[in-house]
C-alpha cells in the first residue's frame, strides 16, 4: 500500500532566497516529524524536493503511517514558520499536483465513479488511483476515507457482499410436523388475508391480525412487563440524518422505500396534476416527480434508529440505566425485488422492537434474560422446532464463542426455524434476531453515560410475520392441532367474513 504525493506549496513571492533553510528542514523532517508516530522505517520519505518561482514542490511517498497528506500539513507548518520569519516569503497553501494511492488486489473494481478519484487503472495485482484533492480535502481525511472503502470492497469482493459467518449457538429437539403445506397458500383460501395492492403488502384479515396481536401480547406478557419495559413510539419516516449517525447510510439504498415532500402546498402548483388525473383518470406520475422534492430519507427499515434522536447528545444518568424501551407503533418497509415470498418476506411488515442501552455488562445481561425469555416462549407457548446461531459479516468473523468477554458478545444472534413446506433440506426462516451492537449507536448519536463508564446498546427485532410464517408451517391452520398453551391464549377464531 503506498499513497504517492507531488504537493505544492505555494508561496507568495520567489523562494528562492530560502533554499539552504527549505533544504535544512526537509532533511531534518525526514528524521522527525514524518516519523513521529510510525513503527521504525514507516515514517513517510520526502522523494525529491525542487523550487520554482512560486511554489516548493515536494515529492512525498508513505504507507499506512503518516500518510502522505499528513507529512505535507506537518512540513508545512515549519517551513512557513521559519520562511516567514526570516525571509518574508508567505504559504499560501497547498495543491496536490499528483496524488496515487496504490493497494494489492486481486481483482478490478466494479464502480470506479468514486467522489474525488479521477481514475482507476488494475494492472499486475495493484490499483492505482489518481485524486484530485486540494488542501481542504487532505486536511478532511479523504484520502483516508478513500483507503477505508477500497479495503472495505476488496474484503467485501473476498466474502460477498452479504456472506456471513455462521455459527450454530442452540437447535430444539428434531420432530416430525405433522402439516407440510405453505400456509399463505392455505390462508389465502380461507380468506384470512388478501393481496393487497401493492408488492409485498397484504391486508390482513380478522384471522392473521388475531394472530399477530396474540404473539405481540404473549411478548408483552412474558417479555415487556417481567422485564420491565417501557412503551415509546419512534417515527416511521426516517431523515437521512439519522442514518448517517446509525451508520445505515453507508449501504441501506437497494432496500428502501424513499420518502419525498411536495416542493409546495399550494394548490395552485399542483392543479395541472389534479386537472389531468380528472380528465383521464391516469395519475400523471411523471409530472408528479417534477413537483416533489429530492428524497429526504425513506421508510422505517429497522426500526430503532430513529428512536436514538431522543438521546441524541445527552448524558444518561446512572440512576436510569439500563434504559429498557419498545416500540410497536407502526410498519417497517424494504424492497425486497425478487425476493418477496407468501407473508414471511414482504415489502410491508410488522415488527416489535426491544432496545436496551446500560454499561456493557449490563447490555450482554439484558441480553441474556432476554434470550431466556425467547426460549421459554418457543419452547413452553409455542413448541417449535428452531435454533439460535451466531451471524457475523465474514470479515469481522472471530473464532471461538465460548467463555466470551463483553467485547467479544457484540454481534447478531439469529433466530431460525425450518418450514416444513420448504423440505427437509429447505432454508430456515429467520424470524428475529437480538443484536448487541457495543458502542455503535452511542458513539453515532453521541450518548453518554454520567459515570463516564462506556455506553452500550443492543436491540431485538420480533417479525410478527416470521413468527406467524413460522409458526402456521409447523402446526397448521387448523386451531385444534396448535399446542394448547397458544390456544389459550389465542382464544376464539373469528368469524370468516363470506363473500358472494
Ligand atoms: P433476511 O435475511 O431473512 O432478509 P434480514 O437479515 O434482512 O432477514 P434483519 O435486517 O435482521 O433481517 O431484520 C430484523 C427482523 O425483521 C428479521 O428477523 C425479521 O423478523 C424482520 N424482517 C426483515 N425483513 C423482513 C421482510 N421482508 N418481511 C418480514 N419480516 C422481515
Ligand atoms: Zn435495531
Ligand atoms: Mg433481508
Amino acid at each position: 500500500m503506498e499513497f504517492y504525493l507531488k504537493a505544492l506549496l505555494k508561496t507568495n513571492t520567489d523562494p528562492a532566497p530560502a533554499r539552504d533553510a527549505v533544504a535544512a528542514i526537509l532533511a531534518d523532517a525526514e528524521k522527525t516529524i514524518l516519523t513521529k508516530g510510525a513503527p521504525e522505517g514507516e515514517g513517510a520519505k520526502i522523494r525529491s524536493w525542487e523550487l520554482d518561482e512560486k511554489a516548493i514542490i515536494v515529492e512525498i511517498t508513505s504507507g499506512r503511517y503518516v500518510r502522505a497528506h499528513d507529512a505535507v500539513m506537518r512540513i508545512k507548518k515549519p517551513l512557513a514558520e521559519k520562511l516567514g520569519k526570516d525571509y518574508r516569503i508567505g504559504i499560501r497553501g497547498i495543491e496536490a499536483e499528483k496524488f496515487t494511492i496504490r493497494i494489492e488486489a486481486d481483482h478490478d473494481l466494479k464502480n470506479k465513479n468514486i467522489p474525488y478519484v479521477r481514475s482507476v487503472d488494475y494492472a499486475d495485482g495493484m490499483l492505482t488511483l489518481d485524486l484530485e484533492m486540494g488542501e481542504a480535502e487532505m486536511r478532511n481525511q479523504v484520502p483516508d476515507r478513500i483507503l477505508n472503502l477500497l479495503e472495505d470492497k476488496l474484503k467485501q469482493g473476498d466474502y460477498g457482499a452479504k456472506a456471513e459467518h455462521w455459527n450454530l449457538l442452540w437447535e430444539s429437539e428434531d420432530r416430525e410436523f405433522k402439516y407440510g403445506e405453505d400456509p399463505t397458500e392455505e390462508m389465502l383460501k380461507r380468506g384470512w388475508l388478501r393481496r393487497a395492492a401493492g408488492r409485498g403488502q397484504w391486508v390482513h384479515g380478522p384471522q392473521t391480525t388475531k394472530l399477530f396481536r396474540t404473539f405481540e401480547q404473549i411478548v408483552v406478557d412474558e417479555i415487556i412487563r417481567p422485564l420491565g419495559i417501557n412503551e415509546m413510539i419512534f417515527p416511521k419516516m426516517v431523515m437521512w440524518d439519522v442514518w448517517k449517525h446509525s451508520g445505515h447510510a453507508k449501504g441501506v439504498y437497494p432496500e428502501i422505500y424513499y420518502v419525498c415532500a411536495p416542493k409546495t402546498r399550494d394548490p395552485d402548483y399542483w392543479e395541472d396534476v389534479i386537472d389531468y388525473y380528472k380528465v383521464t383518470h391516469e395519475v400523471p406520475t411523471a409530472l408528479i416527480k417534477d413537483k416533489i422534492t429530492e428524497p429526504i430519507g425513506g421508510m422505517c427499515y429497522a426500526q430503532c434508529p430513529p428512536s436514538w434522536t431522543y438521546f441524541e447528545g445527552r448524558t444518561i444518568a446512572t440512576e436510569s440505566l439500563p434504559i429498557k424501551i419498545f416500540d410497536r407503533s407502526g410498519t417497517s418497509h424494504r424492497y425486497e425485488s425478487g425476493g418477496i415470498h407468501g407473508i414471511e418476506r414482504v415489502d410491508e411488515f410488522h415488527r416489535m422492537e426491544i432496545v436496551w442501552m446500560g454499561t456493557p455488562d449490563q447490555v450482554v445481561e439484558f441480553a441474556d434474560k432476554l434470550h431466556e425469555r425467547y426460549m421459554h416462549i418457543f419452547n413452553e407457548i409455542l413448541d417449535l422446532k428452531w435454533r439460535k446461531a451466531w451471524v457475523t459479516p465474514w470479515f469481522m468473523a472471530q473464532e471461538g464463542l465460548v467463555g466470551l468477554s463483553a467485547e467479544q458478545r457484540v454481534g447478531t444472534t439469529d433466530y431460525e426455524a425450518p418450514l416444513p413446506y420448504r423440505g427437509p433440506d429447505g432454508e430456515w426462516l429467520e424470524f428475529q434476531n437480538l443484536s448487541i451492537n457495543g458502542d455503535k449507536y452511542p458513539n453515532g448519536f453521541n450518548v453518554k453515560s454520567q459515570s463516564g463508564e462506556p455506553l452500550w446498546s443492543g436491540c431485538s427485532g420480533v417479525g410478527l410475520e416470521r413468527w406467524t410464517a413460522t409458526f402456521l408451517s409447523q402446526y397448521g391452520l387448523d386451531m385444534e392441532n396448535w399446542p394448547e398453551e397458544f390456544r389459550k391464549r389465542f382464544g376464539e377464531m373469528p368469524e370468516t367474513i363470506r363473500f358472494l
